[in-house]
């Protein structure tokens, strides 16, 4: 039977994609391949309108699946966010999008998955006994792990149980400005709402916990995006 984090290569007409073999454990991240505009739809370049003929072919984007010409869709980039294997090409709307995805994928998630320390509070931990954790985002992308309590432990979150986050601030008087401090998660966890409470710790590098809310919040607005959510 395959386990949890096993992967498979799949040709799609869009290219190699390397995904999960059970749907169920894929990273929150990921956007499904966008249904491509069929060839008989798109007379014309959906760009410039140039009409494509023998010479004038079609191209469709693989990040959002419009049909464009070759001057139009030129670019071939890398586009983990669907799990494909090699660049693939993408229309000048979506070369932005796909590239601020990448910077995602090759500085956020990295940020999230080194971790950082919280002073974490809620429902499963007694209100007096708060404690330090080291909160990481597992290899699979799919949970925060808490590492190190000394007094106590924590469950993982799931990210796809997350329903809210909301970053706490407040005014730093020496700097002027105001500056993140924790962030609340409203979460599902064994089927009962729940609200935990990440604070930055004083007693640990601060930086990379500032760092890591930011990062956070960036993973929020991605899997909001990847179901298809409306608000942010
Ligand atoms: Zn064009
Ligand atoms: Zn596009």
């Amino acid at each position: 039977m395959a386990g949890a984090g096993d992967k498979k290569l799949v040709r799609s007409k869009s290219g190699l994609r390397m995904v999960c073999v059970n749907e169920r454990f894929r990273s929150p991240f990921e956007l499904e391949e966008p249904p491509w505009i069929p060839d008989n739809e798109c007379l014309e370049c959906m760009e410039c309108h140039v009409r494509f003929d023998l010479m004038k072919r079609r191209h469709h984007c693989r990040r959002c699946g419009k049909c464009f010409c070759n001057v139009c869709c030129g670019n071939s980039i890398a586009l983990p966010r669907m799990a494909f294997v090699d660049p693939v090409r993408v229309c000048g709307t979506c070369v932005p999008v796909t590239r601020k995805e990448n910077e995602f994928f090759d500085k956020h998630i990295k940020v999230l998955m080194n971790g950082a320390h919280f002073l974490v509070s809620d429902d499963s931990i007694d209100e007096n006994e708060n404690e330090t954790f080291l909160c990481k985002l597992t290899q699979d992308h799919r949970h925060i792990s808490f590492e190190g309590g000394e007094n106590a432990k924590h469950p993982p979150i799931q990210l796809d149980q997350i329903t809210a986050v909301q970053i706490i601030t407040s005014a730093d008087e020496t700097q002027g400005h105001i500056v993140g401090k924790g962030l609340t998660l409203k979460h599902k966890q064994q089927g009962q709402m729940t609200q935990s409470k990440l604070m930055v710790s004083e007693s640990h590098n601060r930086k990379q916990s500032m760092t890591w809310l930011a990062s956070m919040q960036k993973a929020m607005k991605m899997i909001h995006e990847a179901r298809g959510d409306s608000e942010s």
